[in-house]
């Protein structure tokens, strides 16, 4: 039986792996090894107990006790803490989904490349801060990446295999999030509620919020340089409401591969788990003459600033892309807490990152975990409203 765990399996994107699991046969179709999760103990329990996993993690050590409770009689064991988060990635396990949202998902990322098999990345922020040393842990350990963000999986899935060599560009679609249509003087006085609705998917807040921003489309785009080793220039951006379309590969011989599919993510999860072979799915199959028709636009730099701001990372290089991420993760707790409004986050993020590029260090890649983490910690600080 094949081994799997699943890091943030009470998240959303972690609930439809363990959606997908329990409908393929769970305990009885996979060994499942380790289940991890945050403040939501009913929940990690509920999931560990049903599919038998060997070990249940929550990320907080305060609830250790809680979740012990929840696992008593079960034969679960219960741990708690970023070390047992780690030494459950290390367990061997043959497919692990990174789904937990923010840096906190690279070190059992890193961890479990340490052991080969399949890493289904969903945790786009390790890419980000940490690209070159995902890549080398991944080569190292004999470990396959595979993407779970949806337009990264359609990328994958539009080249099948292609030689990028042939590429001329990628283009990643983005909804607009809820603010795709709000008079930009509006925007200011945006709420935490207002930002936290998705016009098309359904997803956890905070990733919910980097839509209405296109903090997670900035992120995407350096997402997808790293995965796929594009050139900056290859990378684009379209405005598509219906998110029908999630990317397109365009080839230098005019001929442009797109990938459509229902806004689901169980379809991206689930062709990573069923990879190299396609297996069916609980997605709904396309209707498009019920969809009528797909709509396009060029995204806004004045409504979406954070798309600039990708830009301007990828060509910096270096540490740029670990500030700018735990700069945007600062920024946008300071915006759910109500110290800053929607439309400083972008600011605060260009102001850390130019404070910050003019330290010693900024232009080196990444070397090891610990400048990352270093470089993650001061541009907290530096952002903190
Ligand atoms: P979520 O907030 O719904 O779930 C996050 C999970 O991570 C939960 O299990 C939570 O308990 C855990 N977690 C949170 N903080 C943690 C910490 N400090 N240490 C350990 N565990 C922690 O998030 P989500 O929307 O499922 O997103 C997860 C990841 O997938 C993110 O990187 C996001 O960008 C990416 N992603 C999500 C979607 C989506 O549809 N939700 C789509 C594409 C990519
Ligand atoms: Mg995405």
């Amino acid at each position: 039986m094949r081994r799997i765990s699943i890091f943030g399996a009470t998240g959303s994107v972690g609930a439809n792996g363990v959606d997908l699991i329990r409908r393929a046969g769970g305990a009885d179709a996979y060994d499942v090894v380790a289940l991890t999760g945050g403040r939501n103990i009913a929940r990690l329990a509920t999931m560990a107990r049903e599919l038998r996993a060997d070990i249940a993690v929550t990320a907080h050590d305060d609830l250790l006790d809680d979740l012990r409770d929840a696992l008593s009689g079960s034969g679960v064991e219960a741990a708690s803490g970023a070390v047992a988060l780690r030494d459950a990635a290390a367990r061997p396990a043959d497919w692990i989904l990174s789904a937990i949202v923010g840096a906190a998902g690279l070190v059992p990322g890193l961890t479990a490349l340490a052991q080969g098999g399949v890493l289904a990345l969903a945790n786009k922020e390790s890419l980000v801060c940490a690209g070159p040393l995902i890549h080398a842990a991944a080569a190292r350990g004999g470990a396959t990446v595979l993407p779970v963000d949806s337009e990264h999986s359609a990328i994958f899935q539009a080249l099948g295999g292609d030689n990028l060599a042939s590429v001329r560009d990628v283009t990643i679609t983005a909804s607009g999030g809820a603010f795709r249509d709000w008079p930009l003087e509006r925007l200011a006085a945006a709420t935490v509620a207002e930002a936290s609705t998705h016009p098309n998917w359904a997803m956890g807040q905070r990733i919910t919020i980097d839509s209405a921003s296109m903090f997670n489309k900035a992120m995407e785009v350096i997402e997808a340089k790293e995965f796929f080793g594009l050139r900056p220039d290859q990378i684009k951006v379209l405005v598509h409401p219906e998110s029908i379309i999630h990317a397109m590969v365009g080839h230098l011989d005019g001929g442009t591969i797109a990938h459509l599919g229902a806004p689901d993510m169980r379809h991206a999860i689930g062709y990573a788990l069923n990879w190299p072979d396609r297996a069916p799915l609980p997605v709904a199959p396309l209707d498009l003459a019920r969809i009528g028709s797909l709509t396009f636009r060029e995204p806004d730099e004045a409504r979406w600033p954070a798309l600039r701001l990708a830009r301007e990372v990828m060509a910096a290089g270096g540490m740029a892309g670990a500030v700018f991420n735990a700069a945007k993760e600062q920024a946008l707790d300071d915006f759910i807490a109500g110290r800053i409004r929607f439309t400083q986050m972008a600011p605060q993020v260009e102001t850390t990152l130019t404070r910050l590029s003019g330290q010693p260090g900024f232009a080196n890649e990444p070397a090891d975990l610990e400048t990352v983490l270093a470089w993650d910690a001061a541009a907290r600080q530096e952002t903190a409203a």
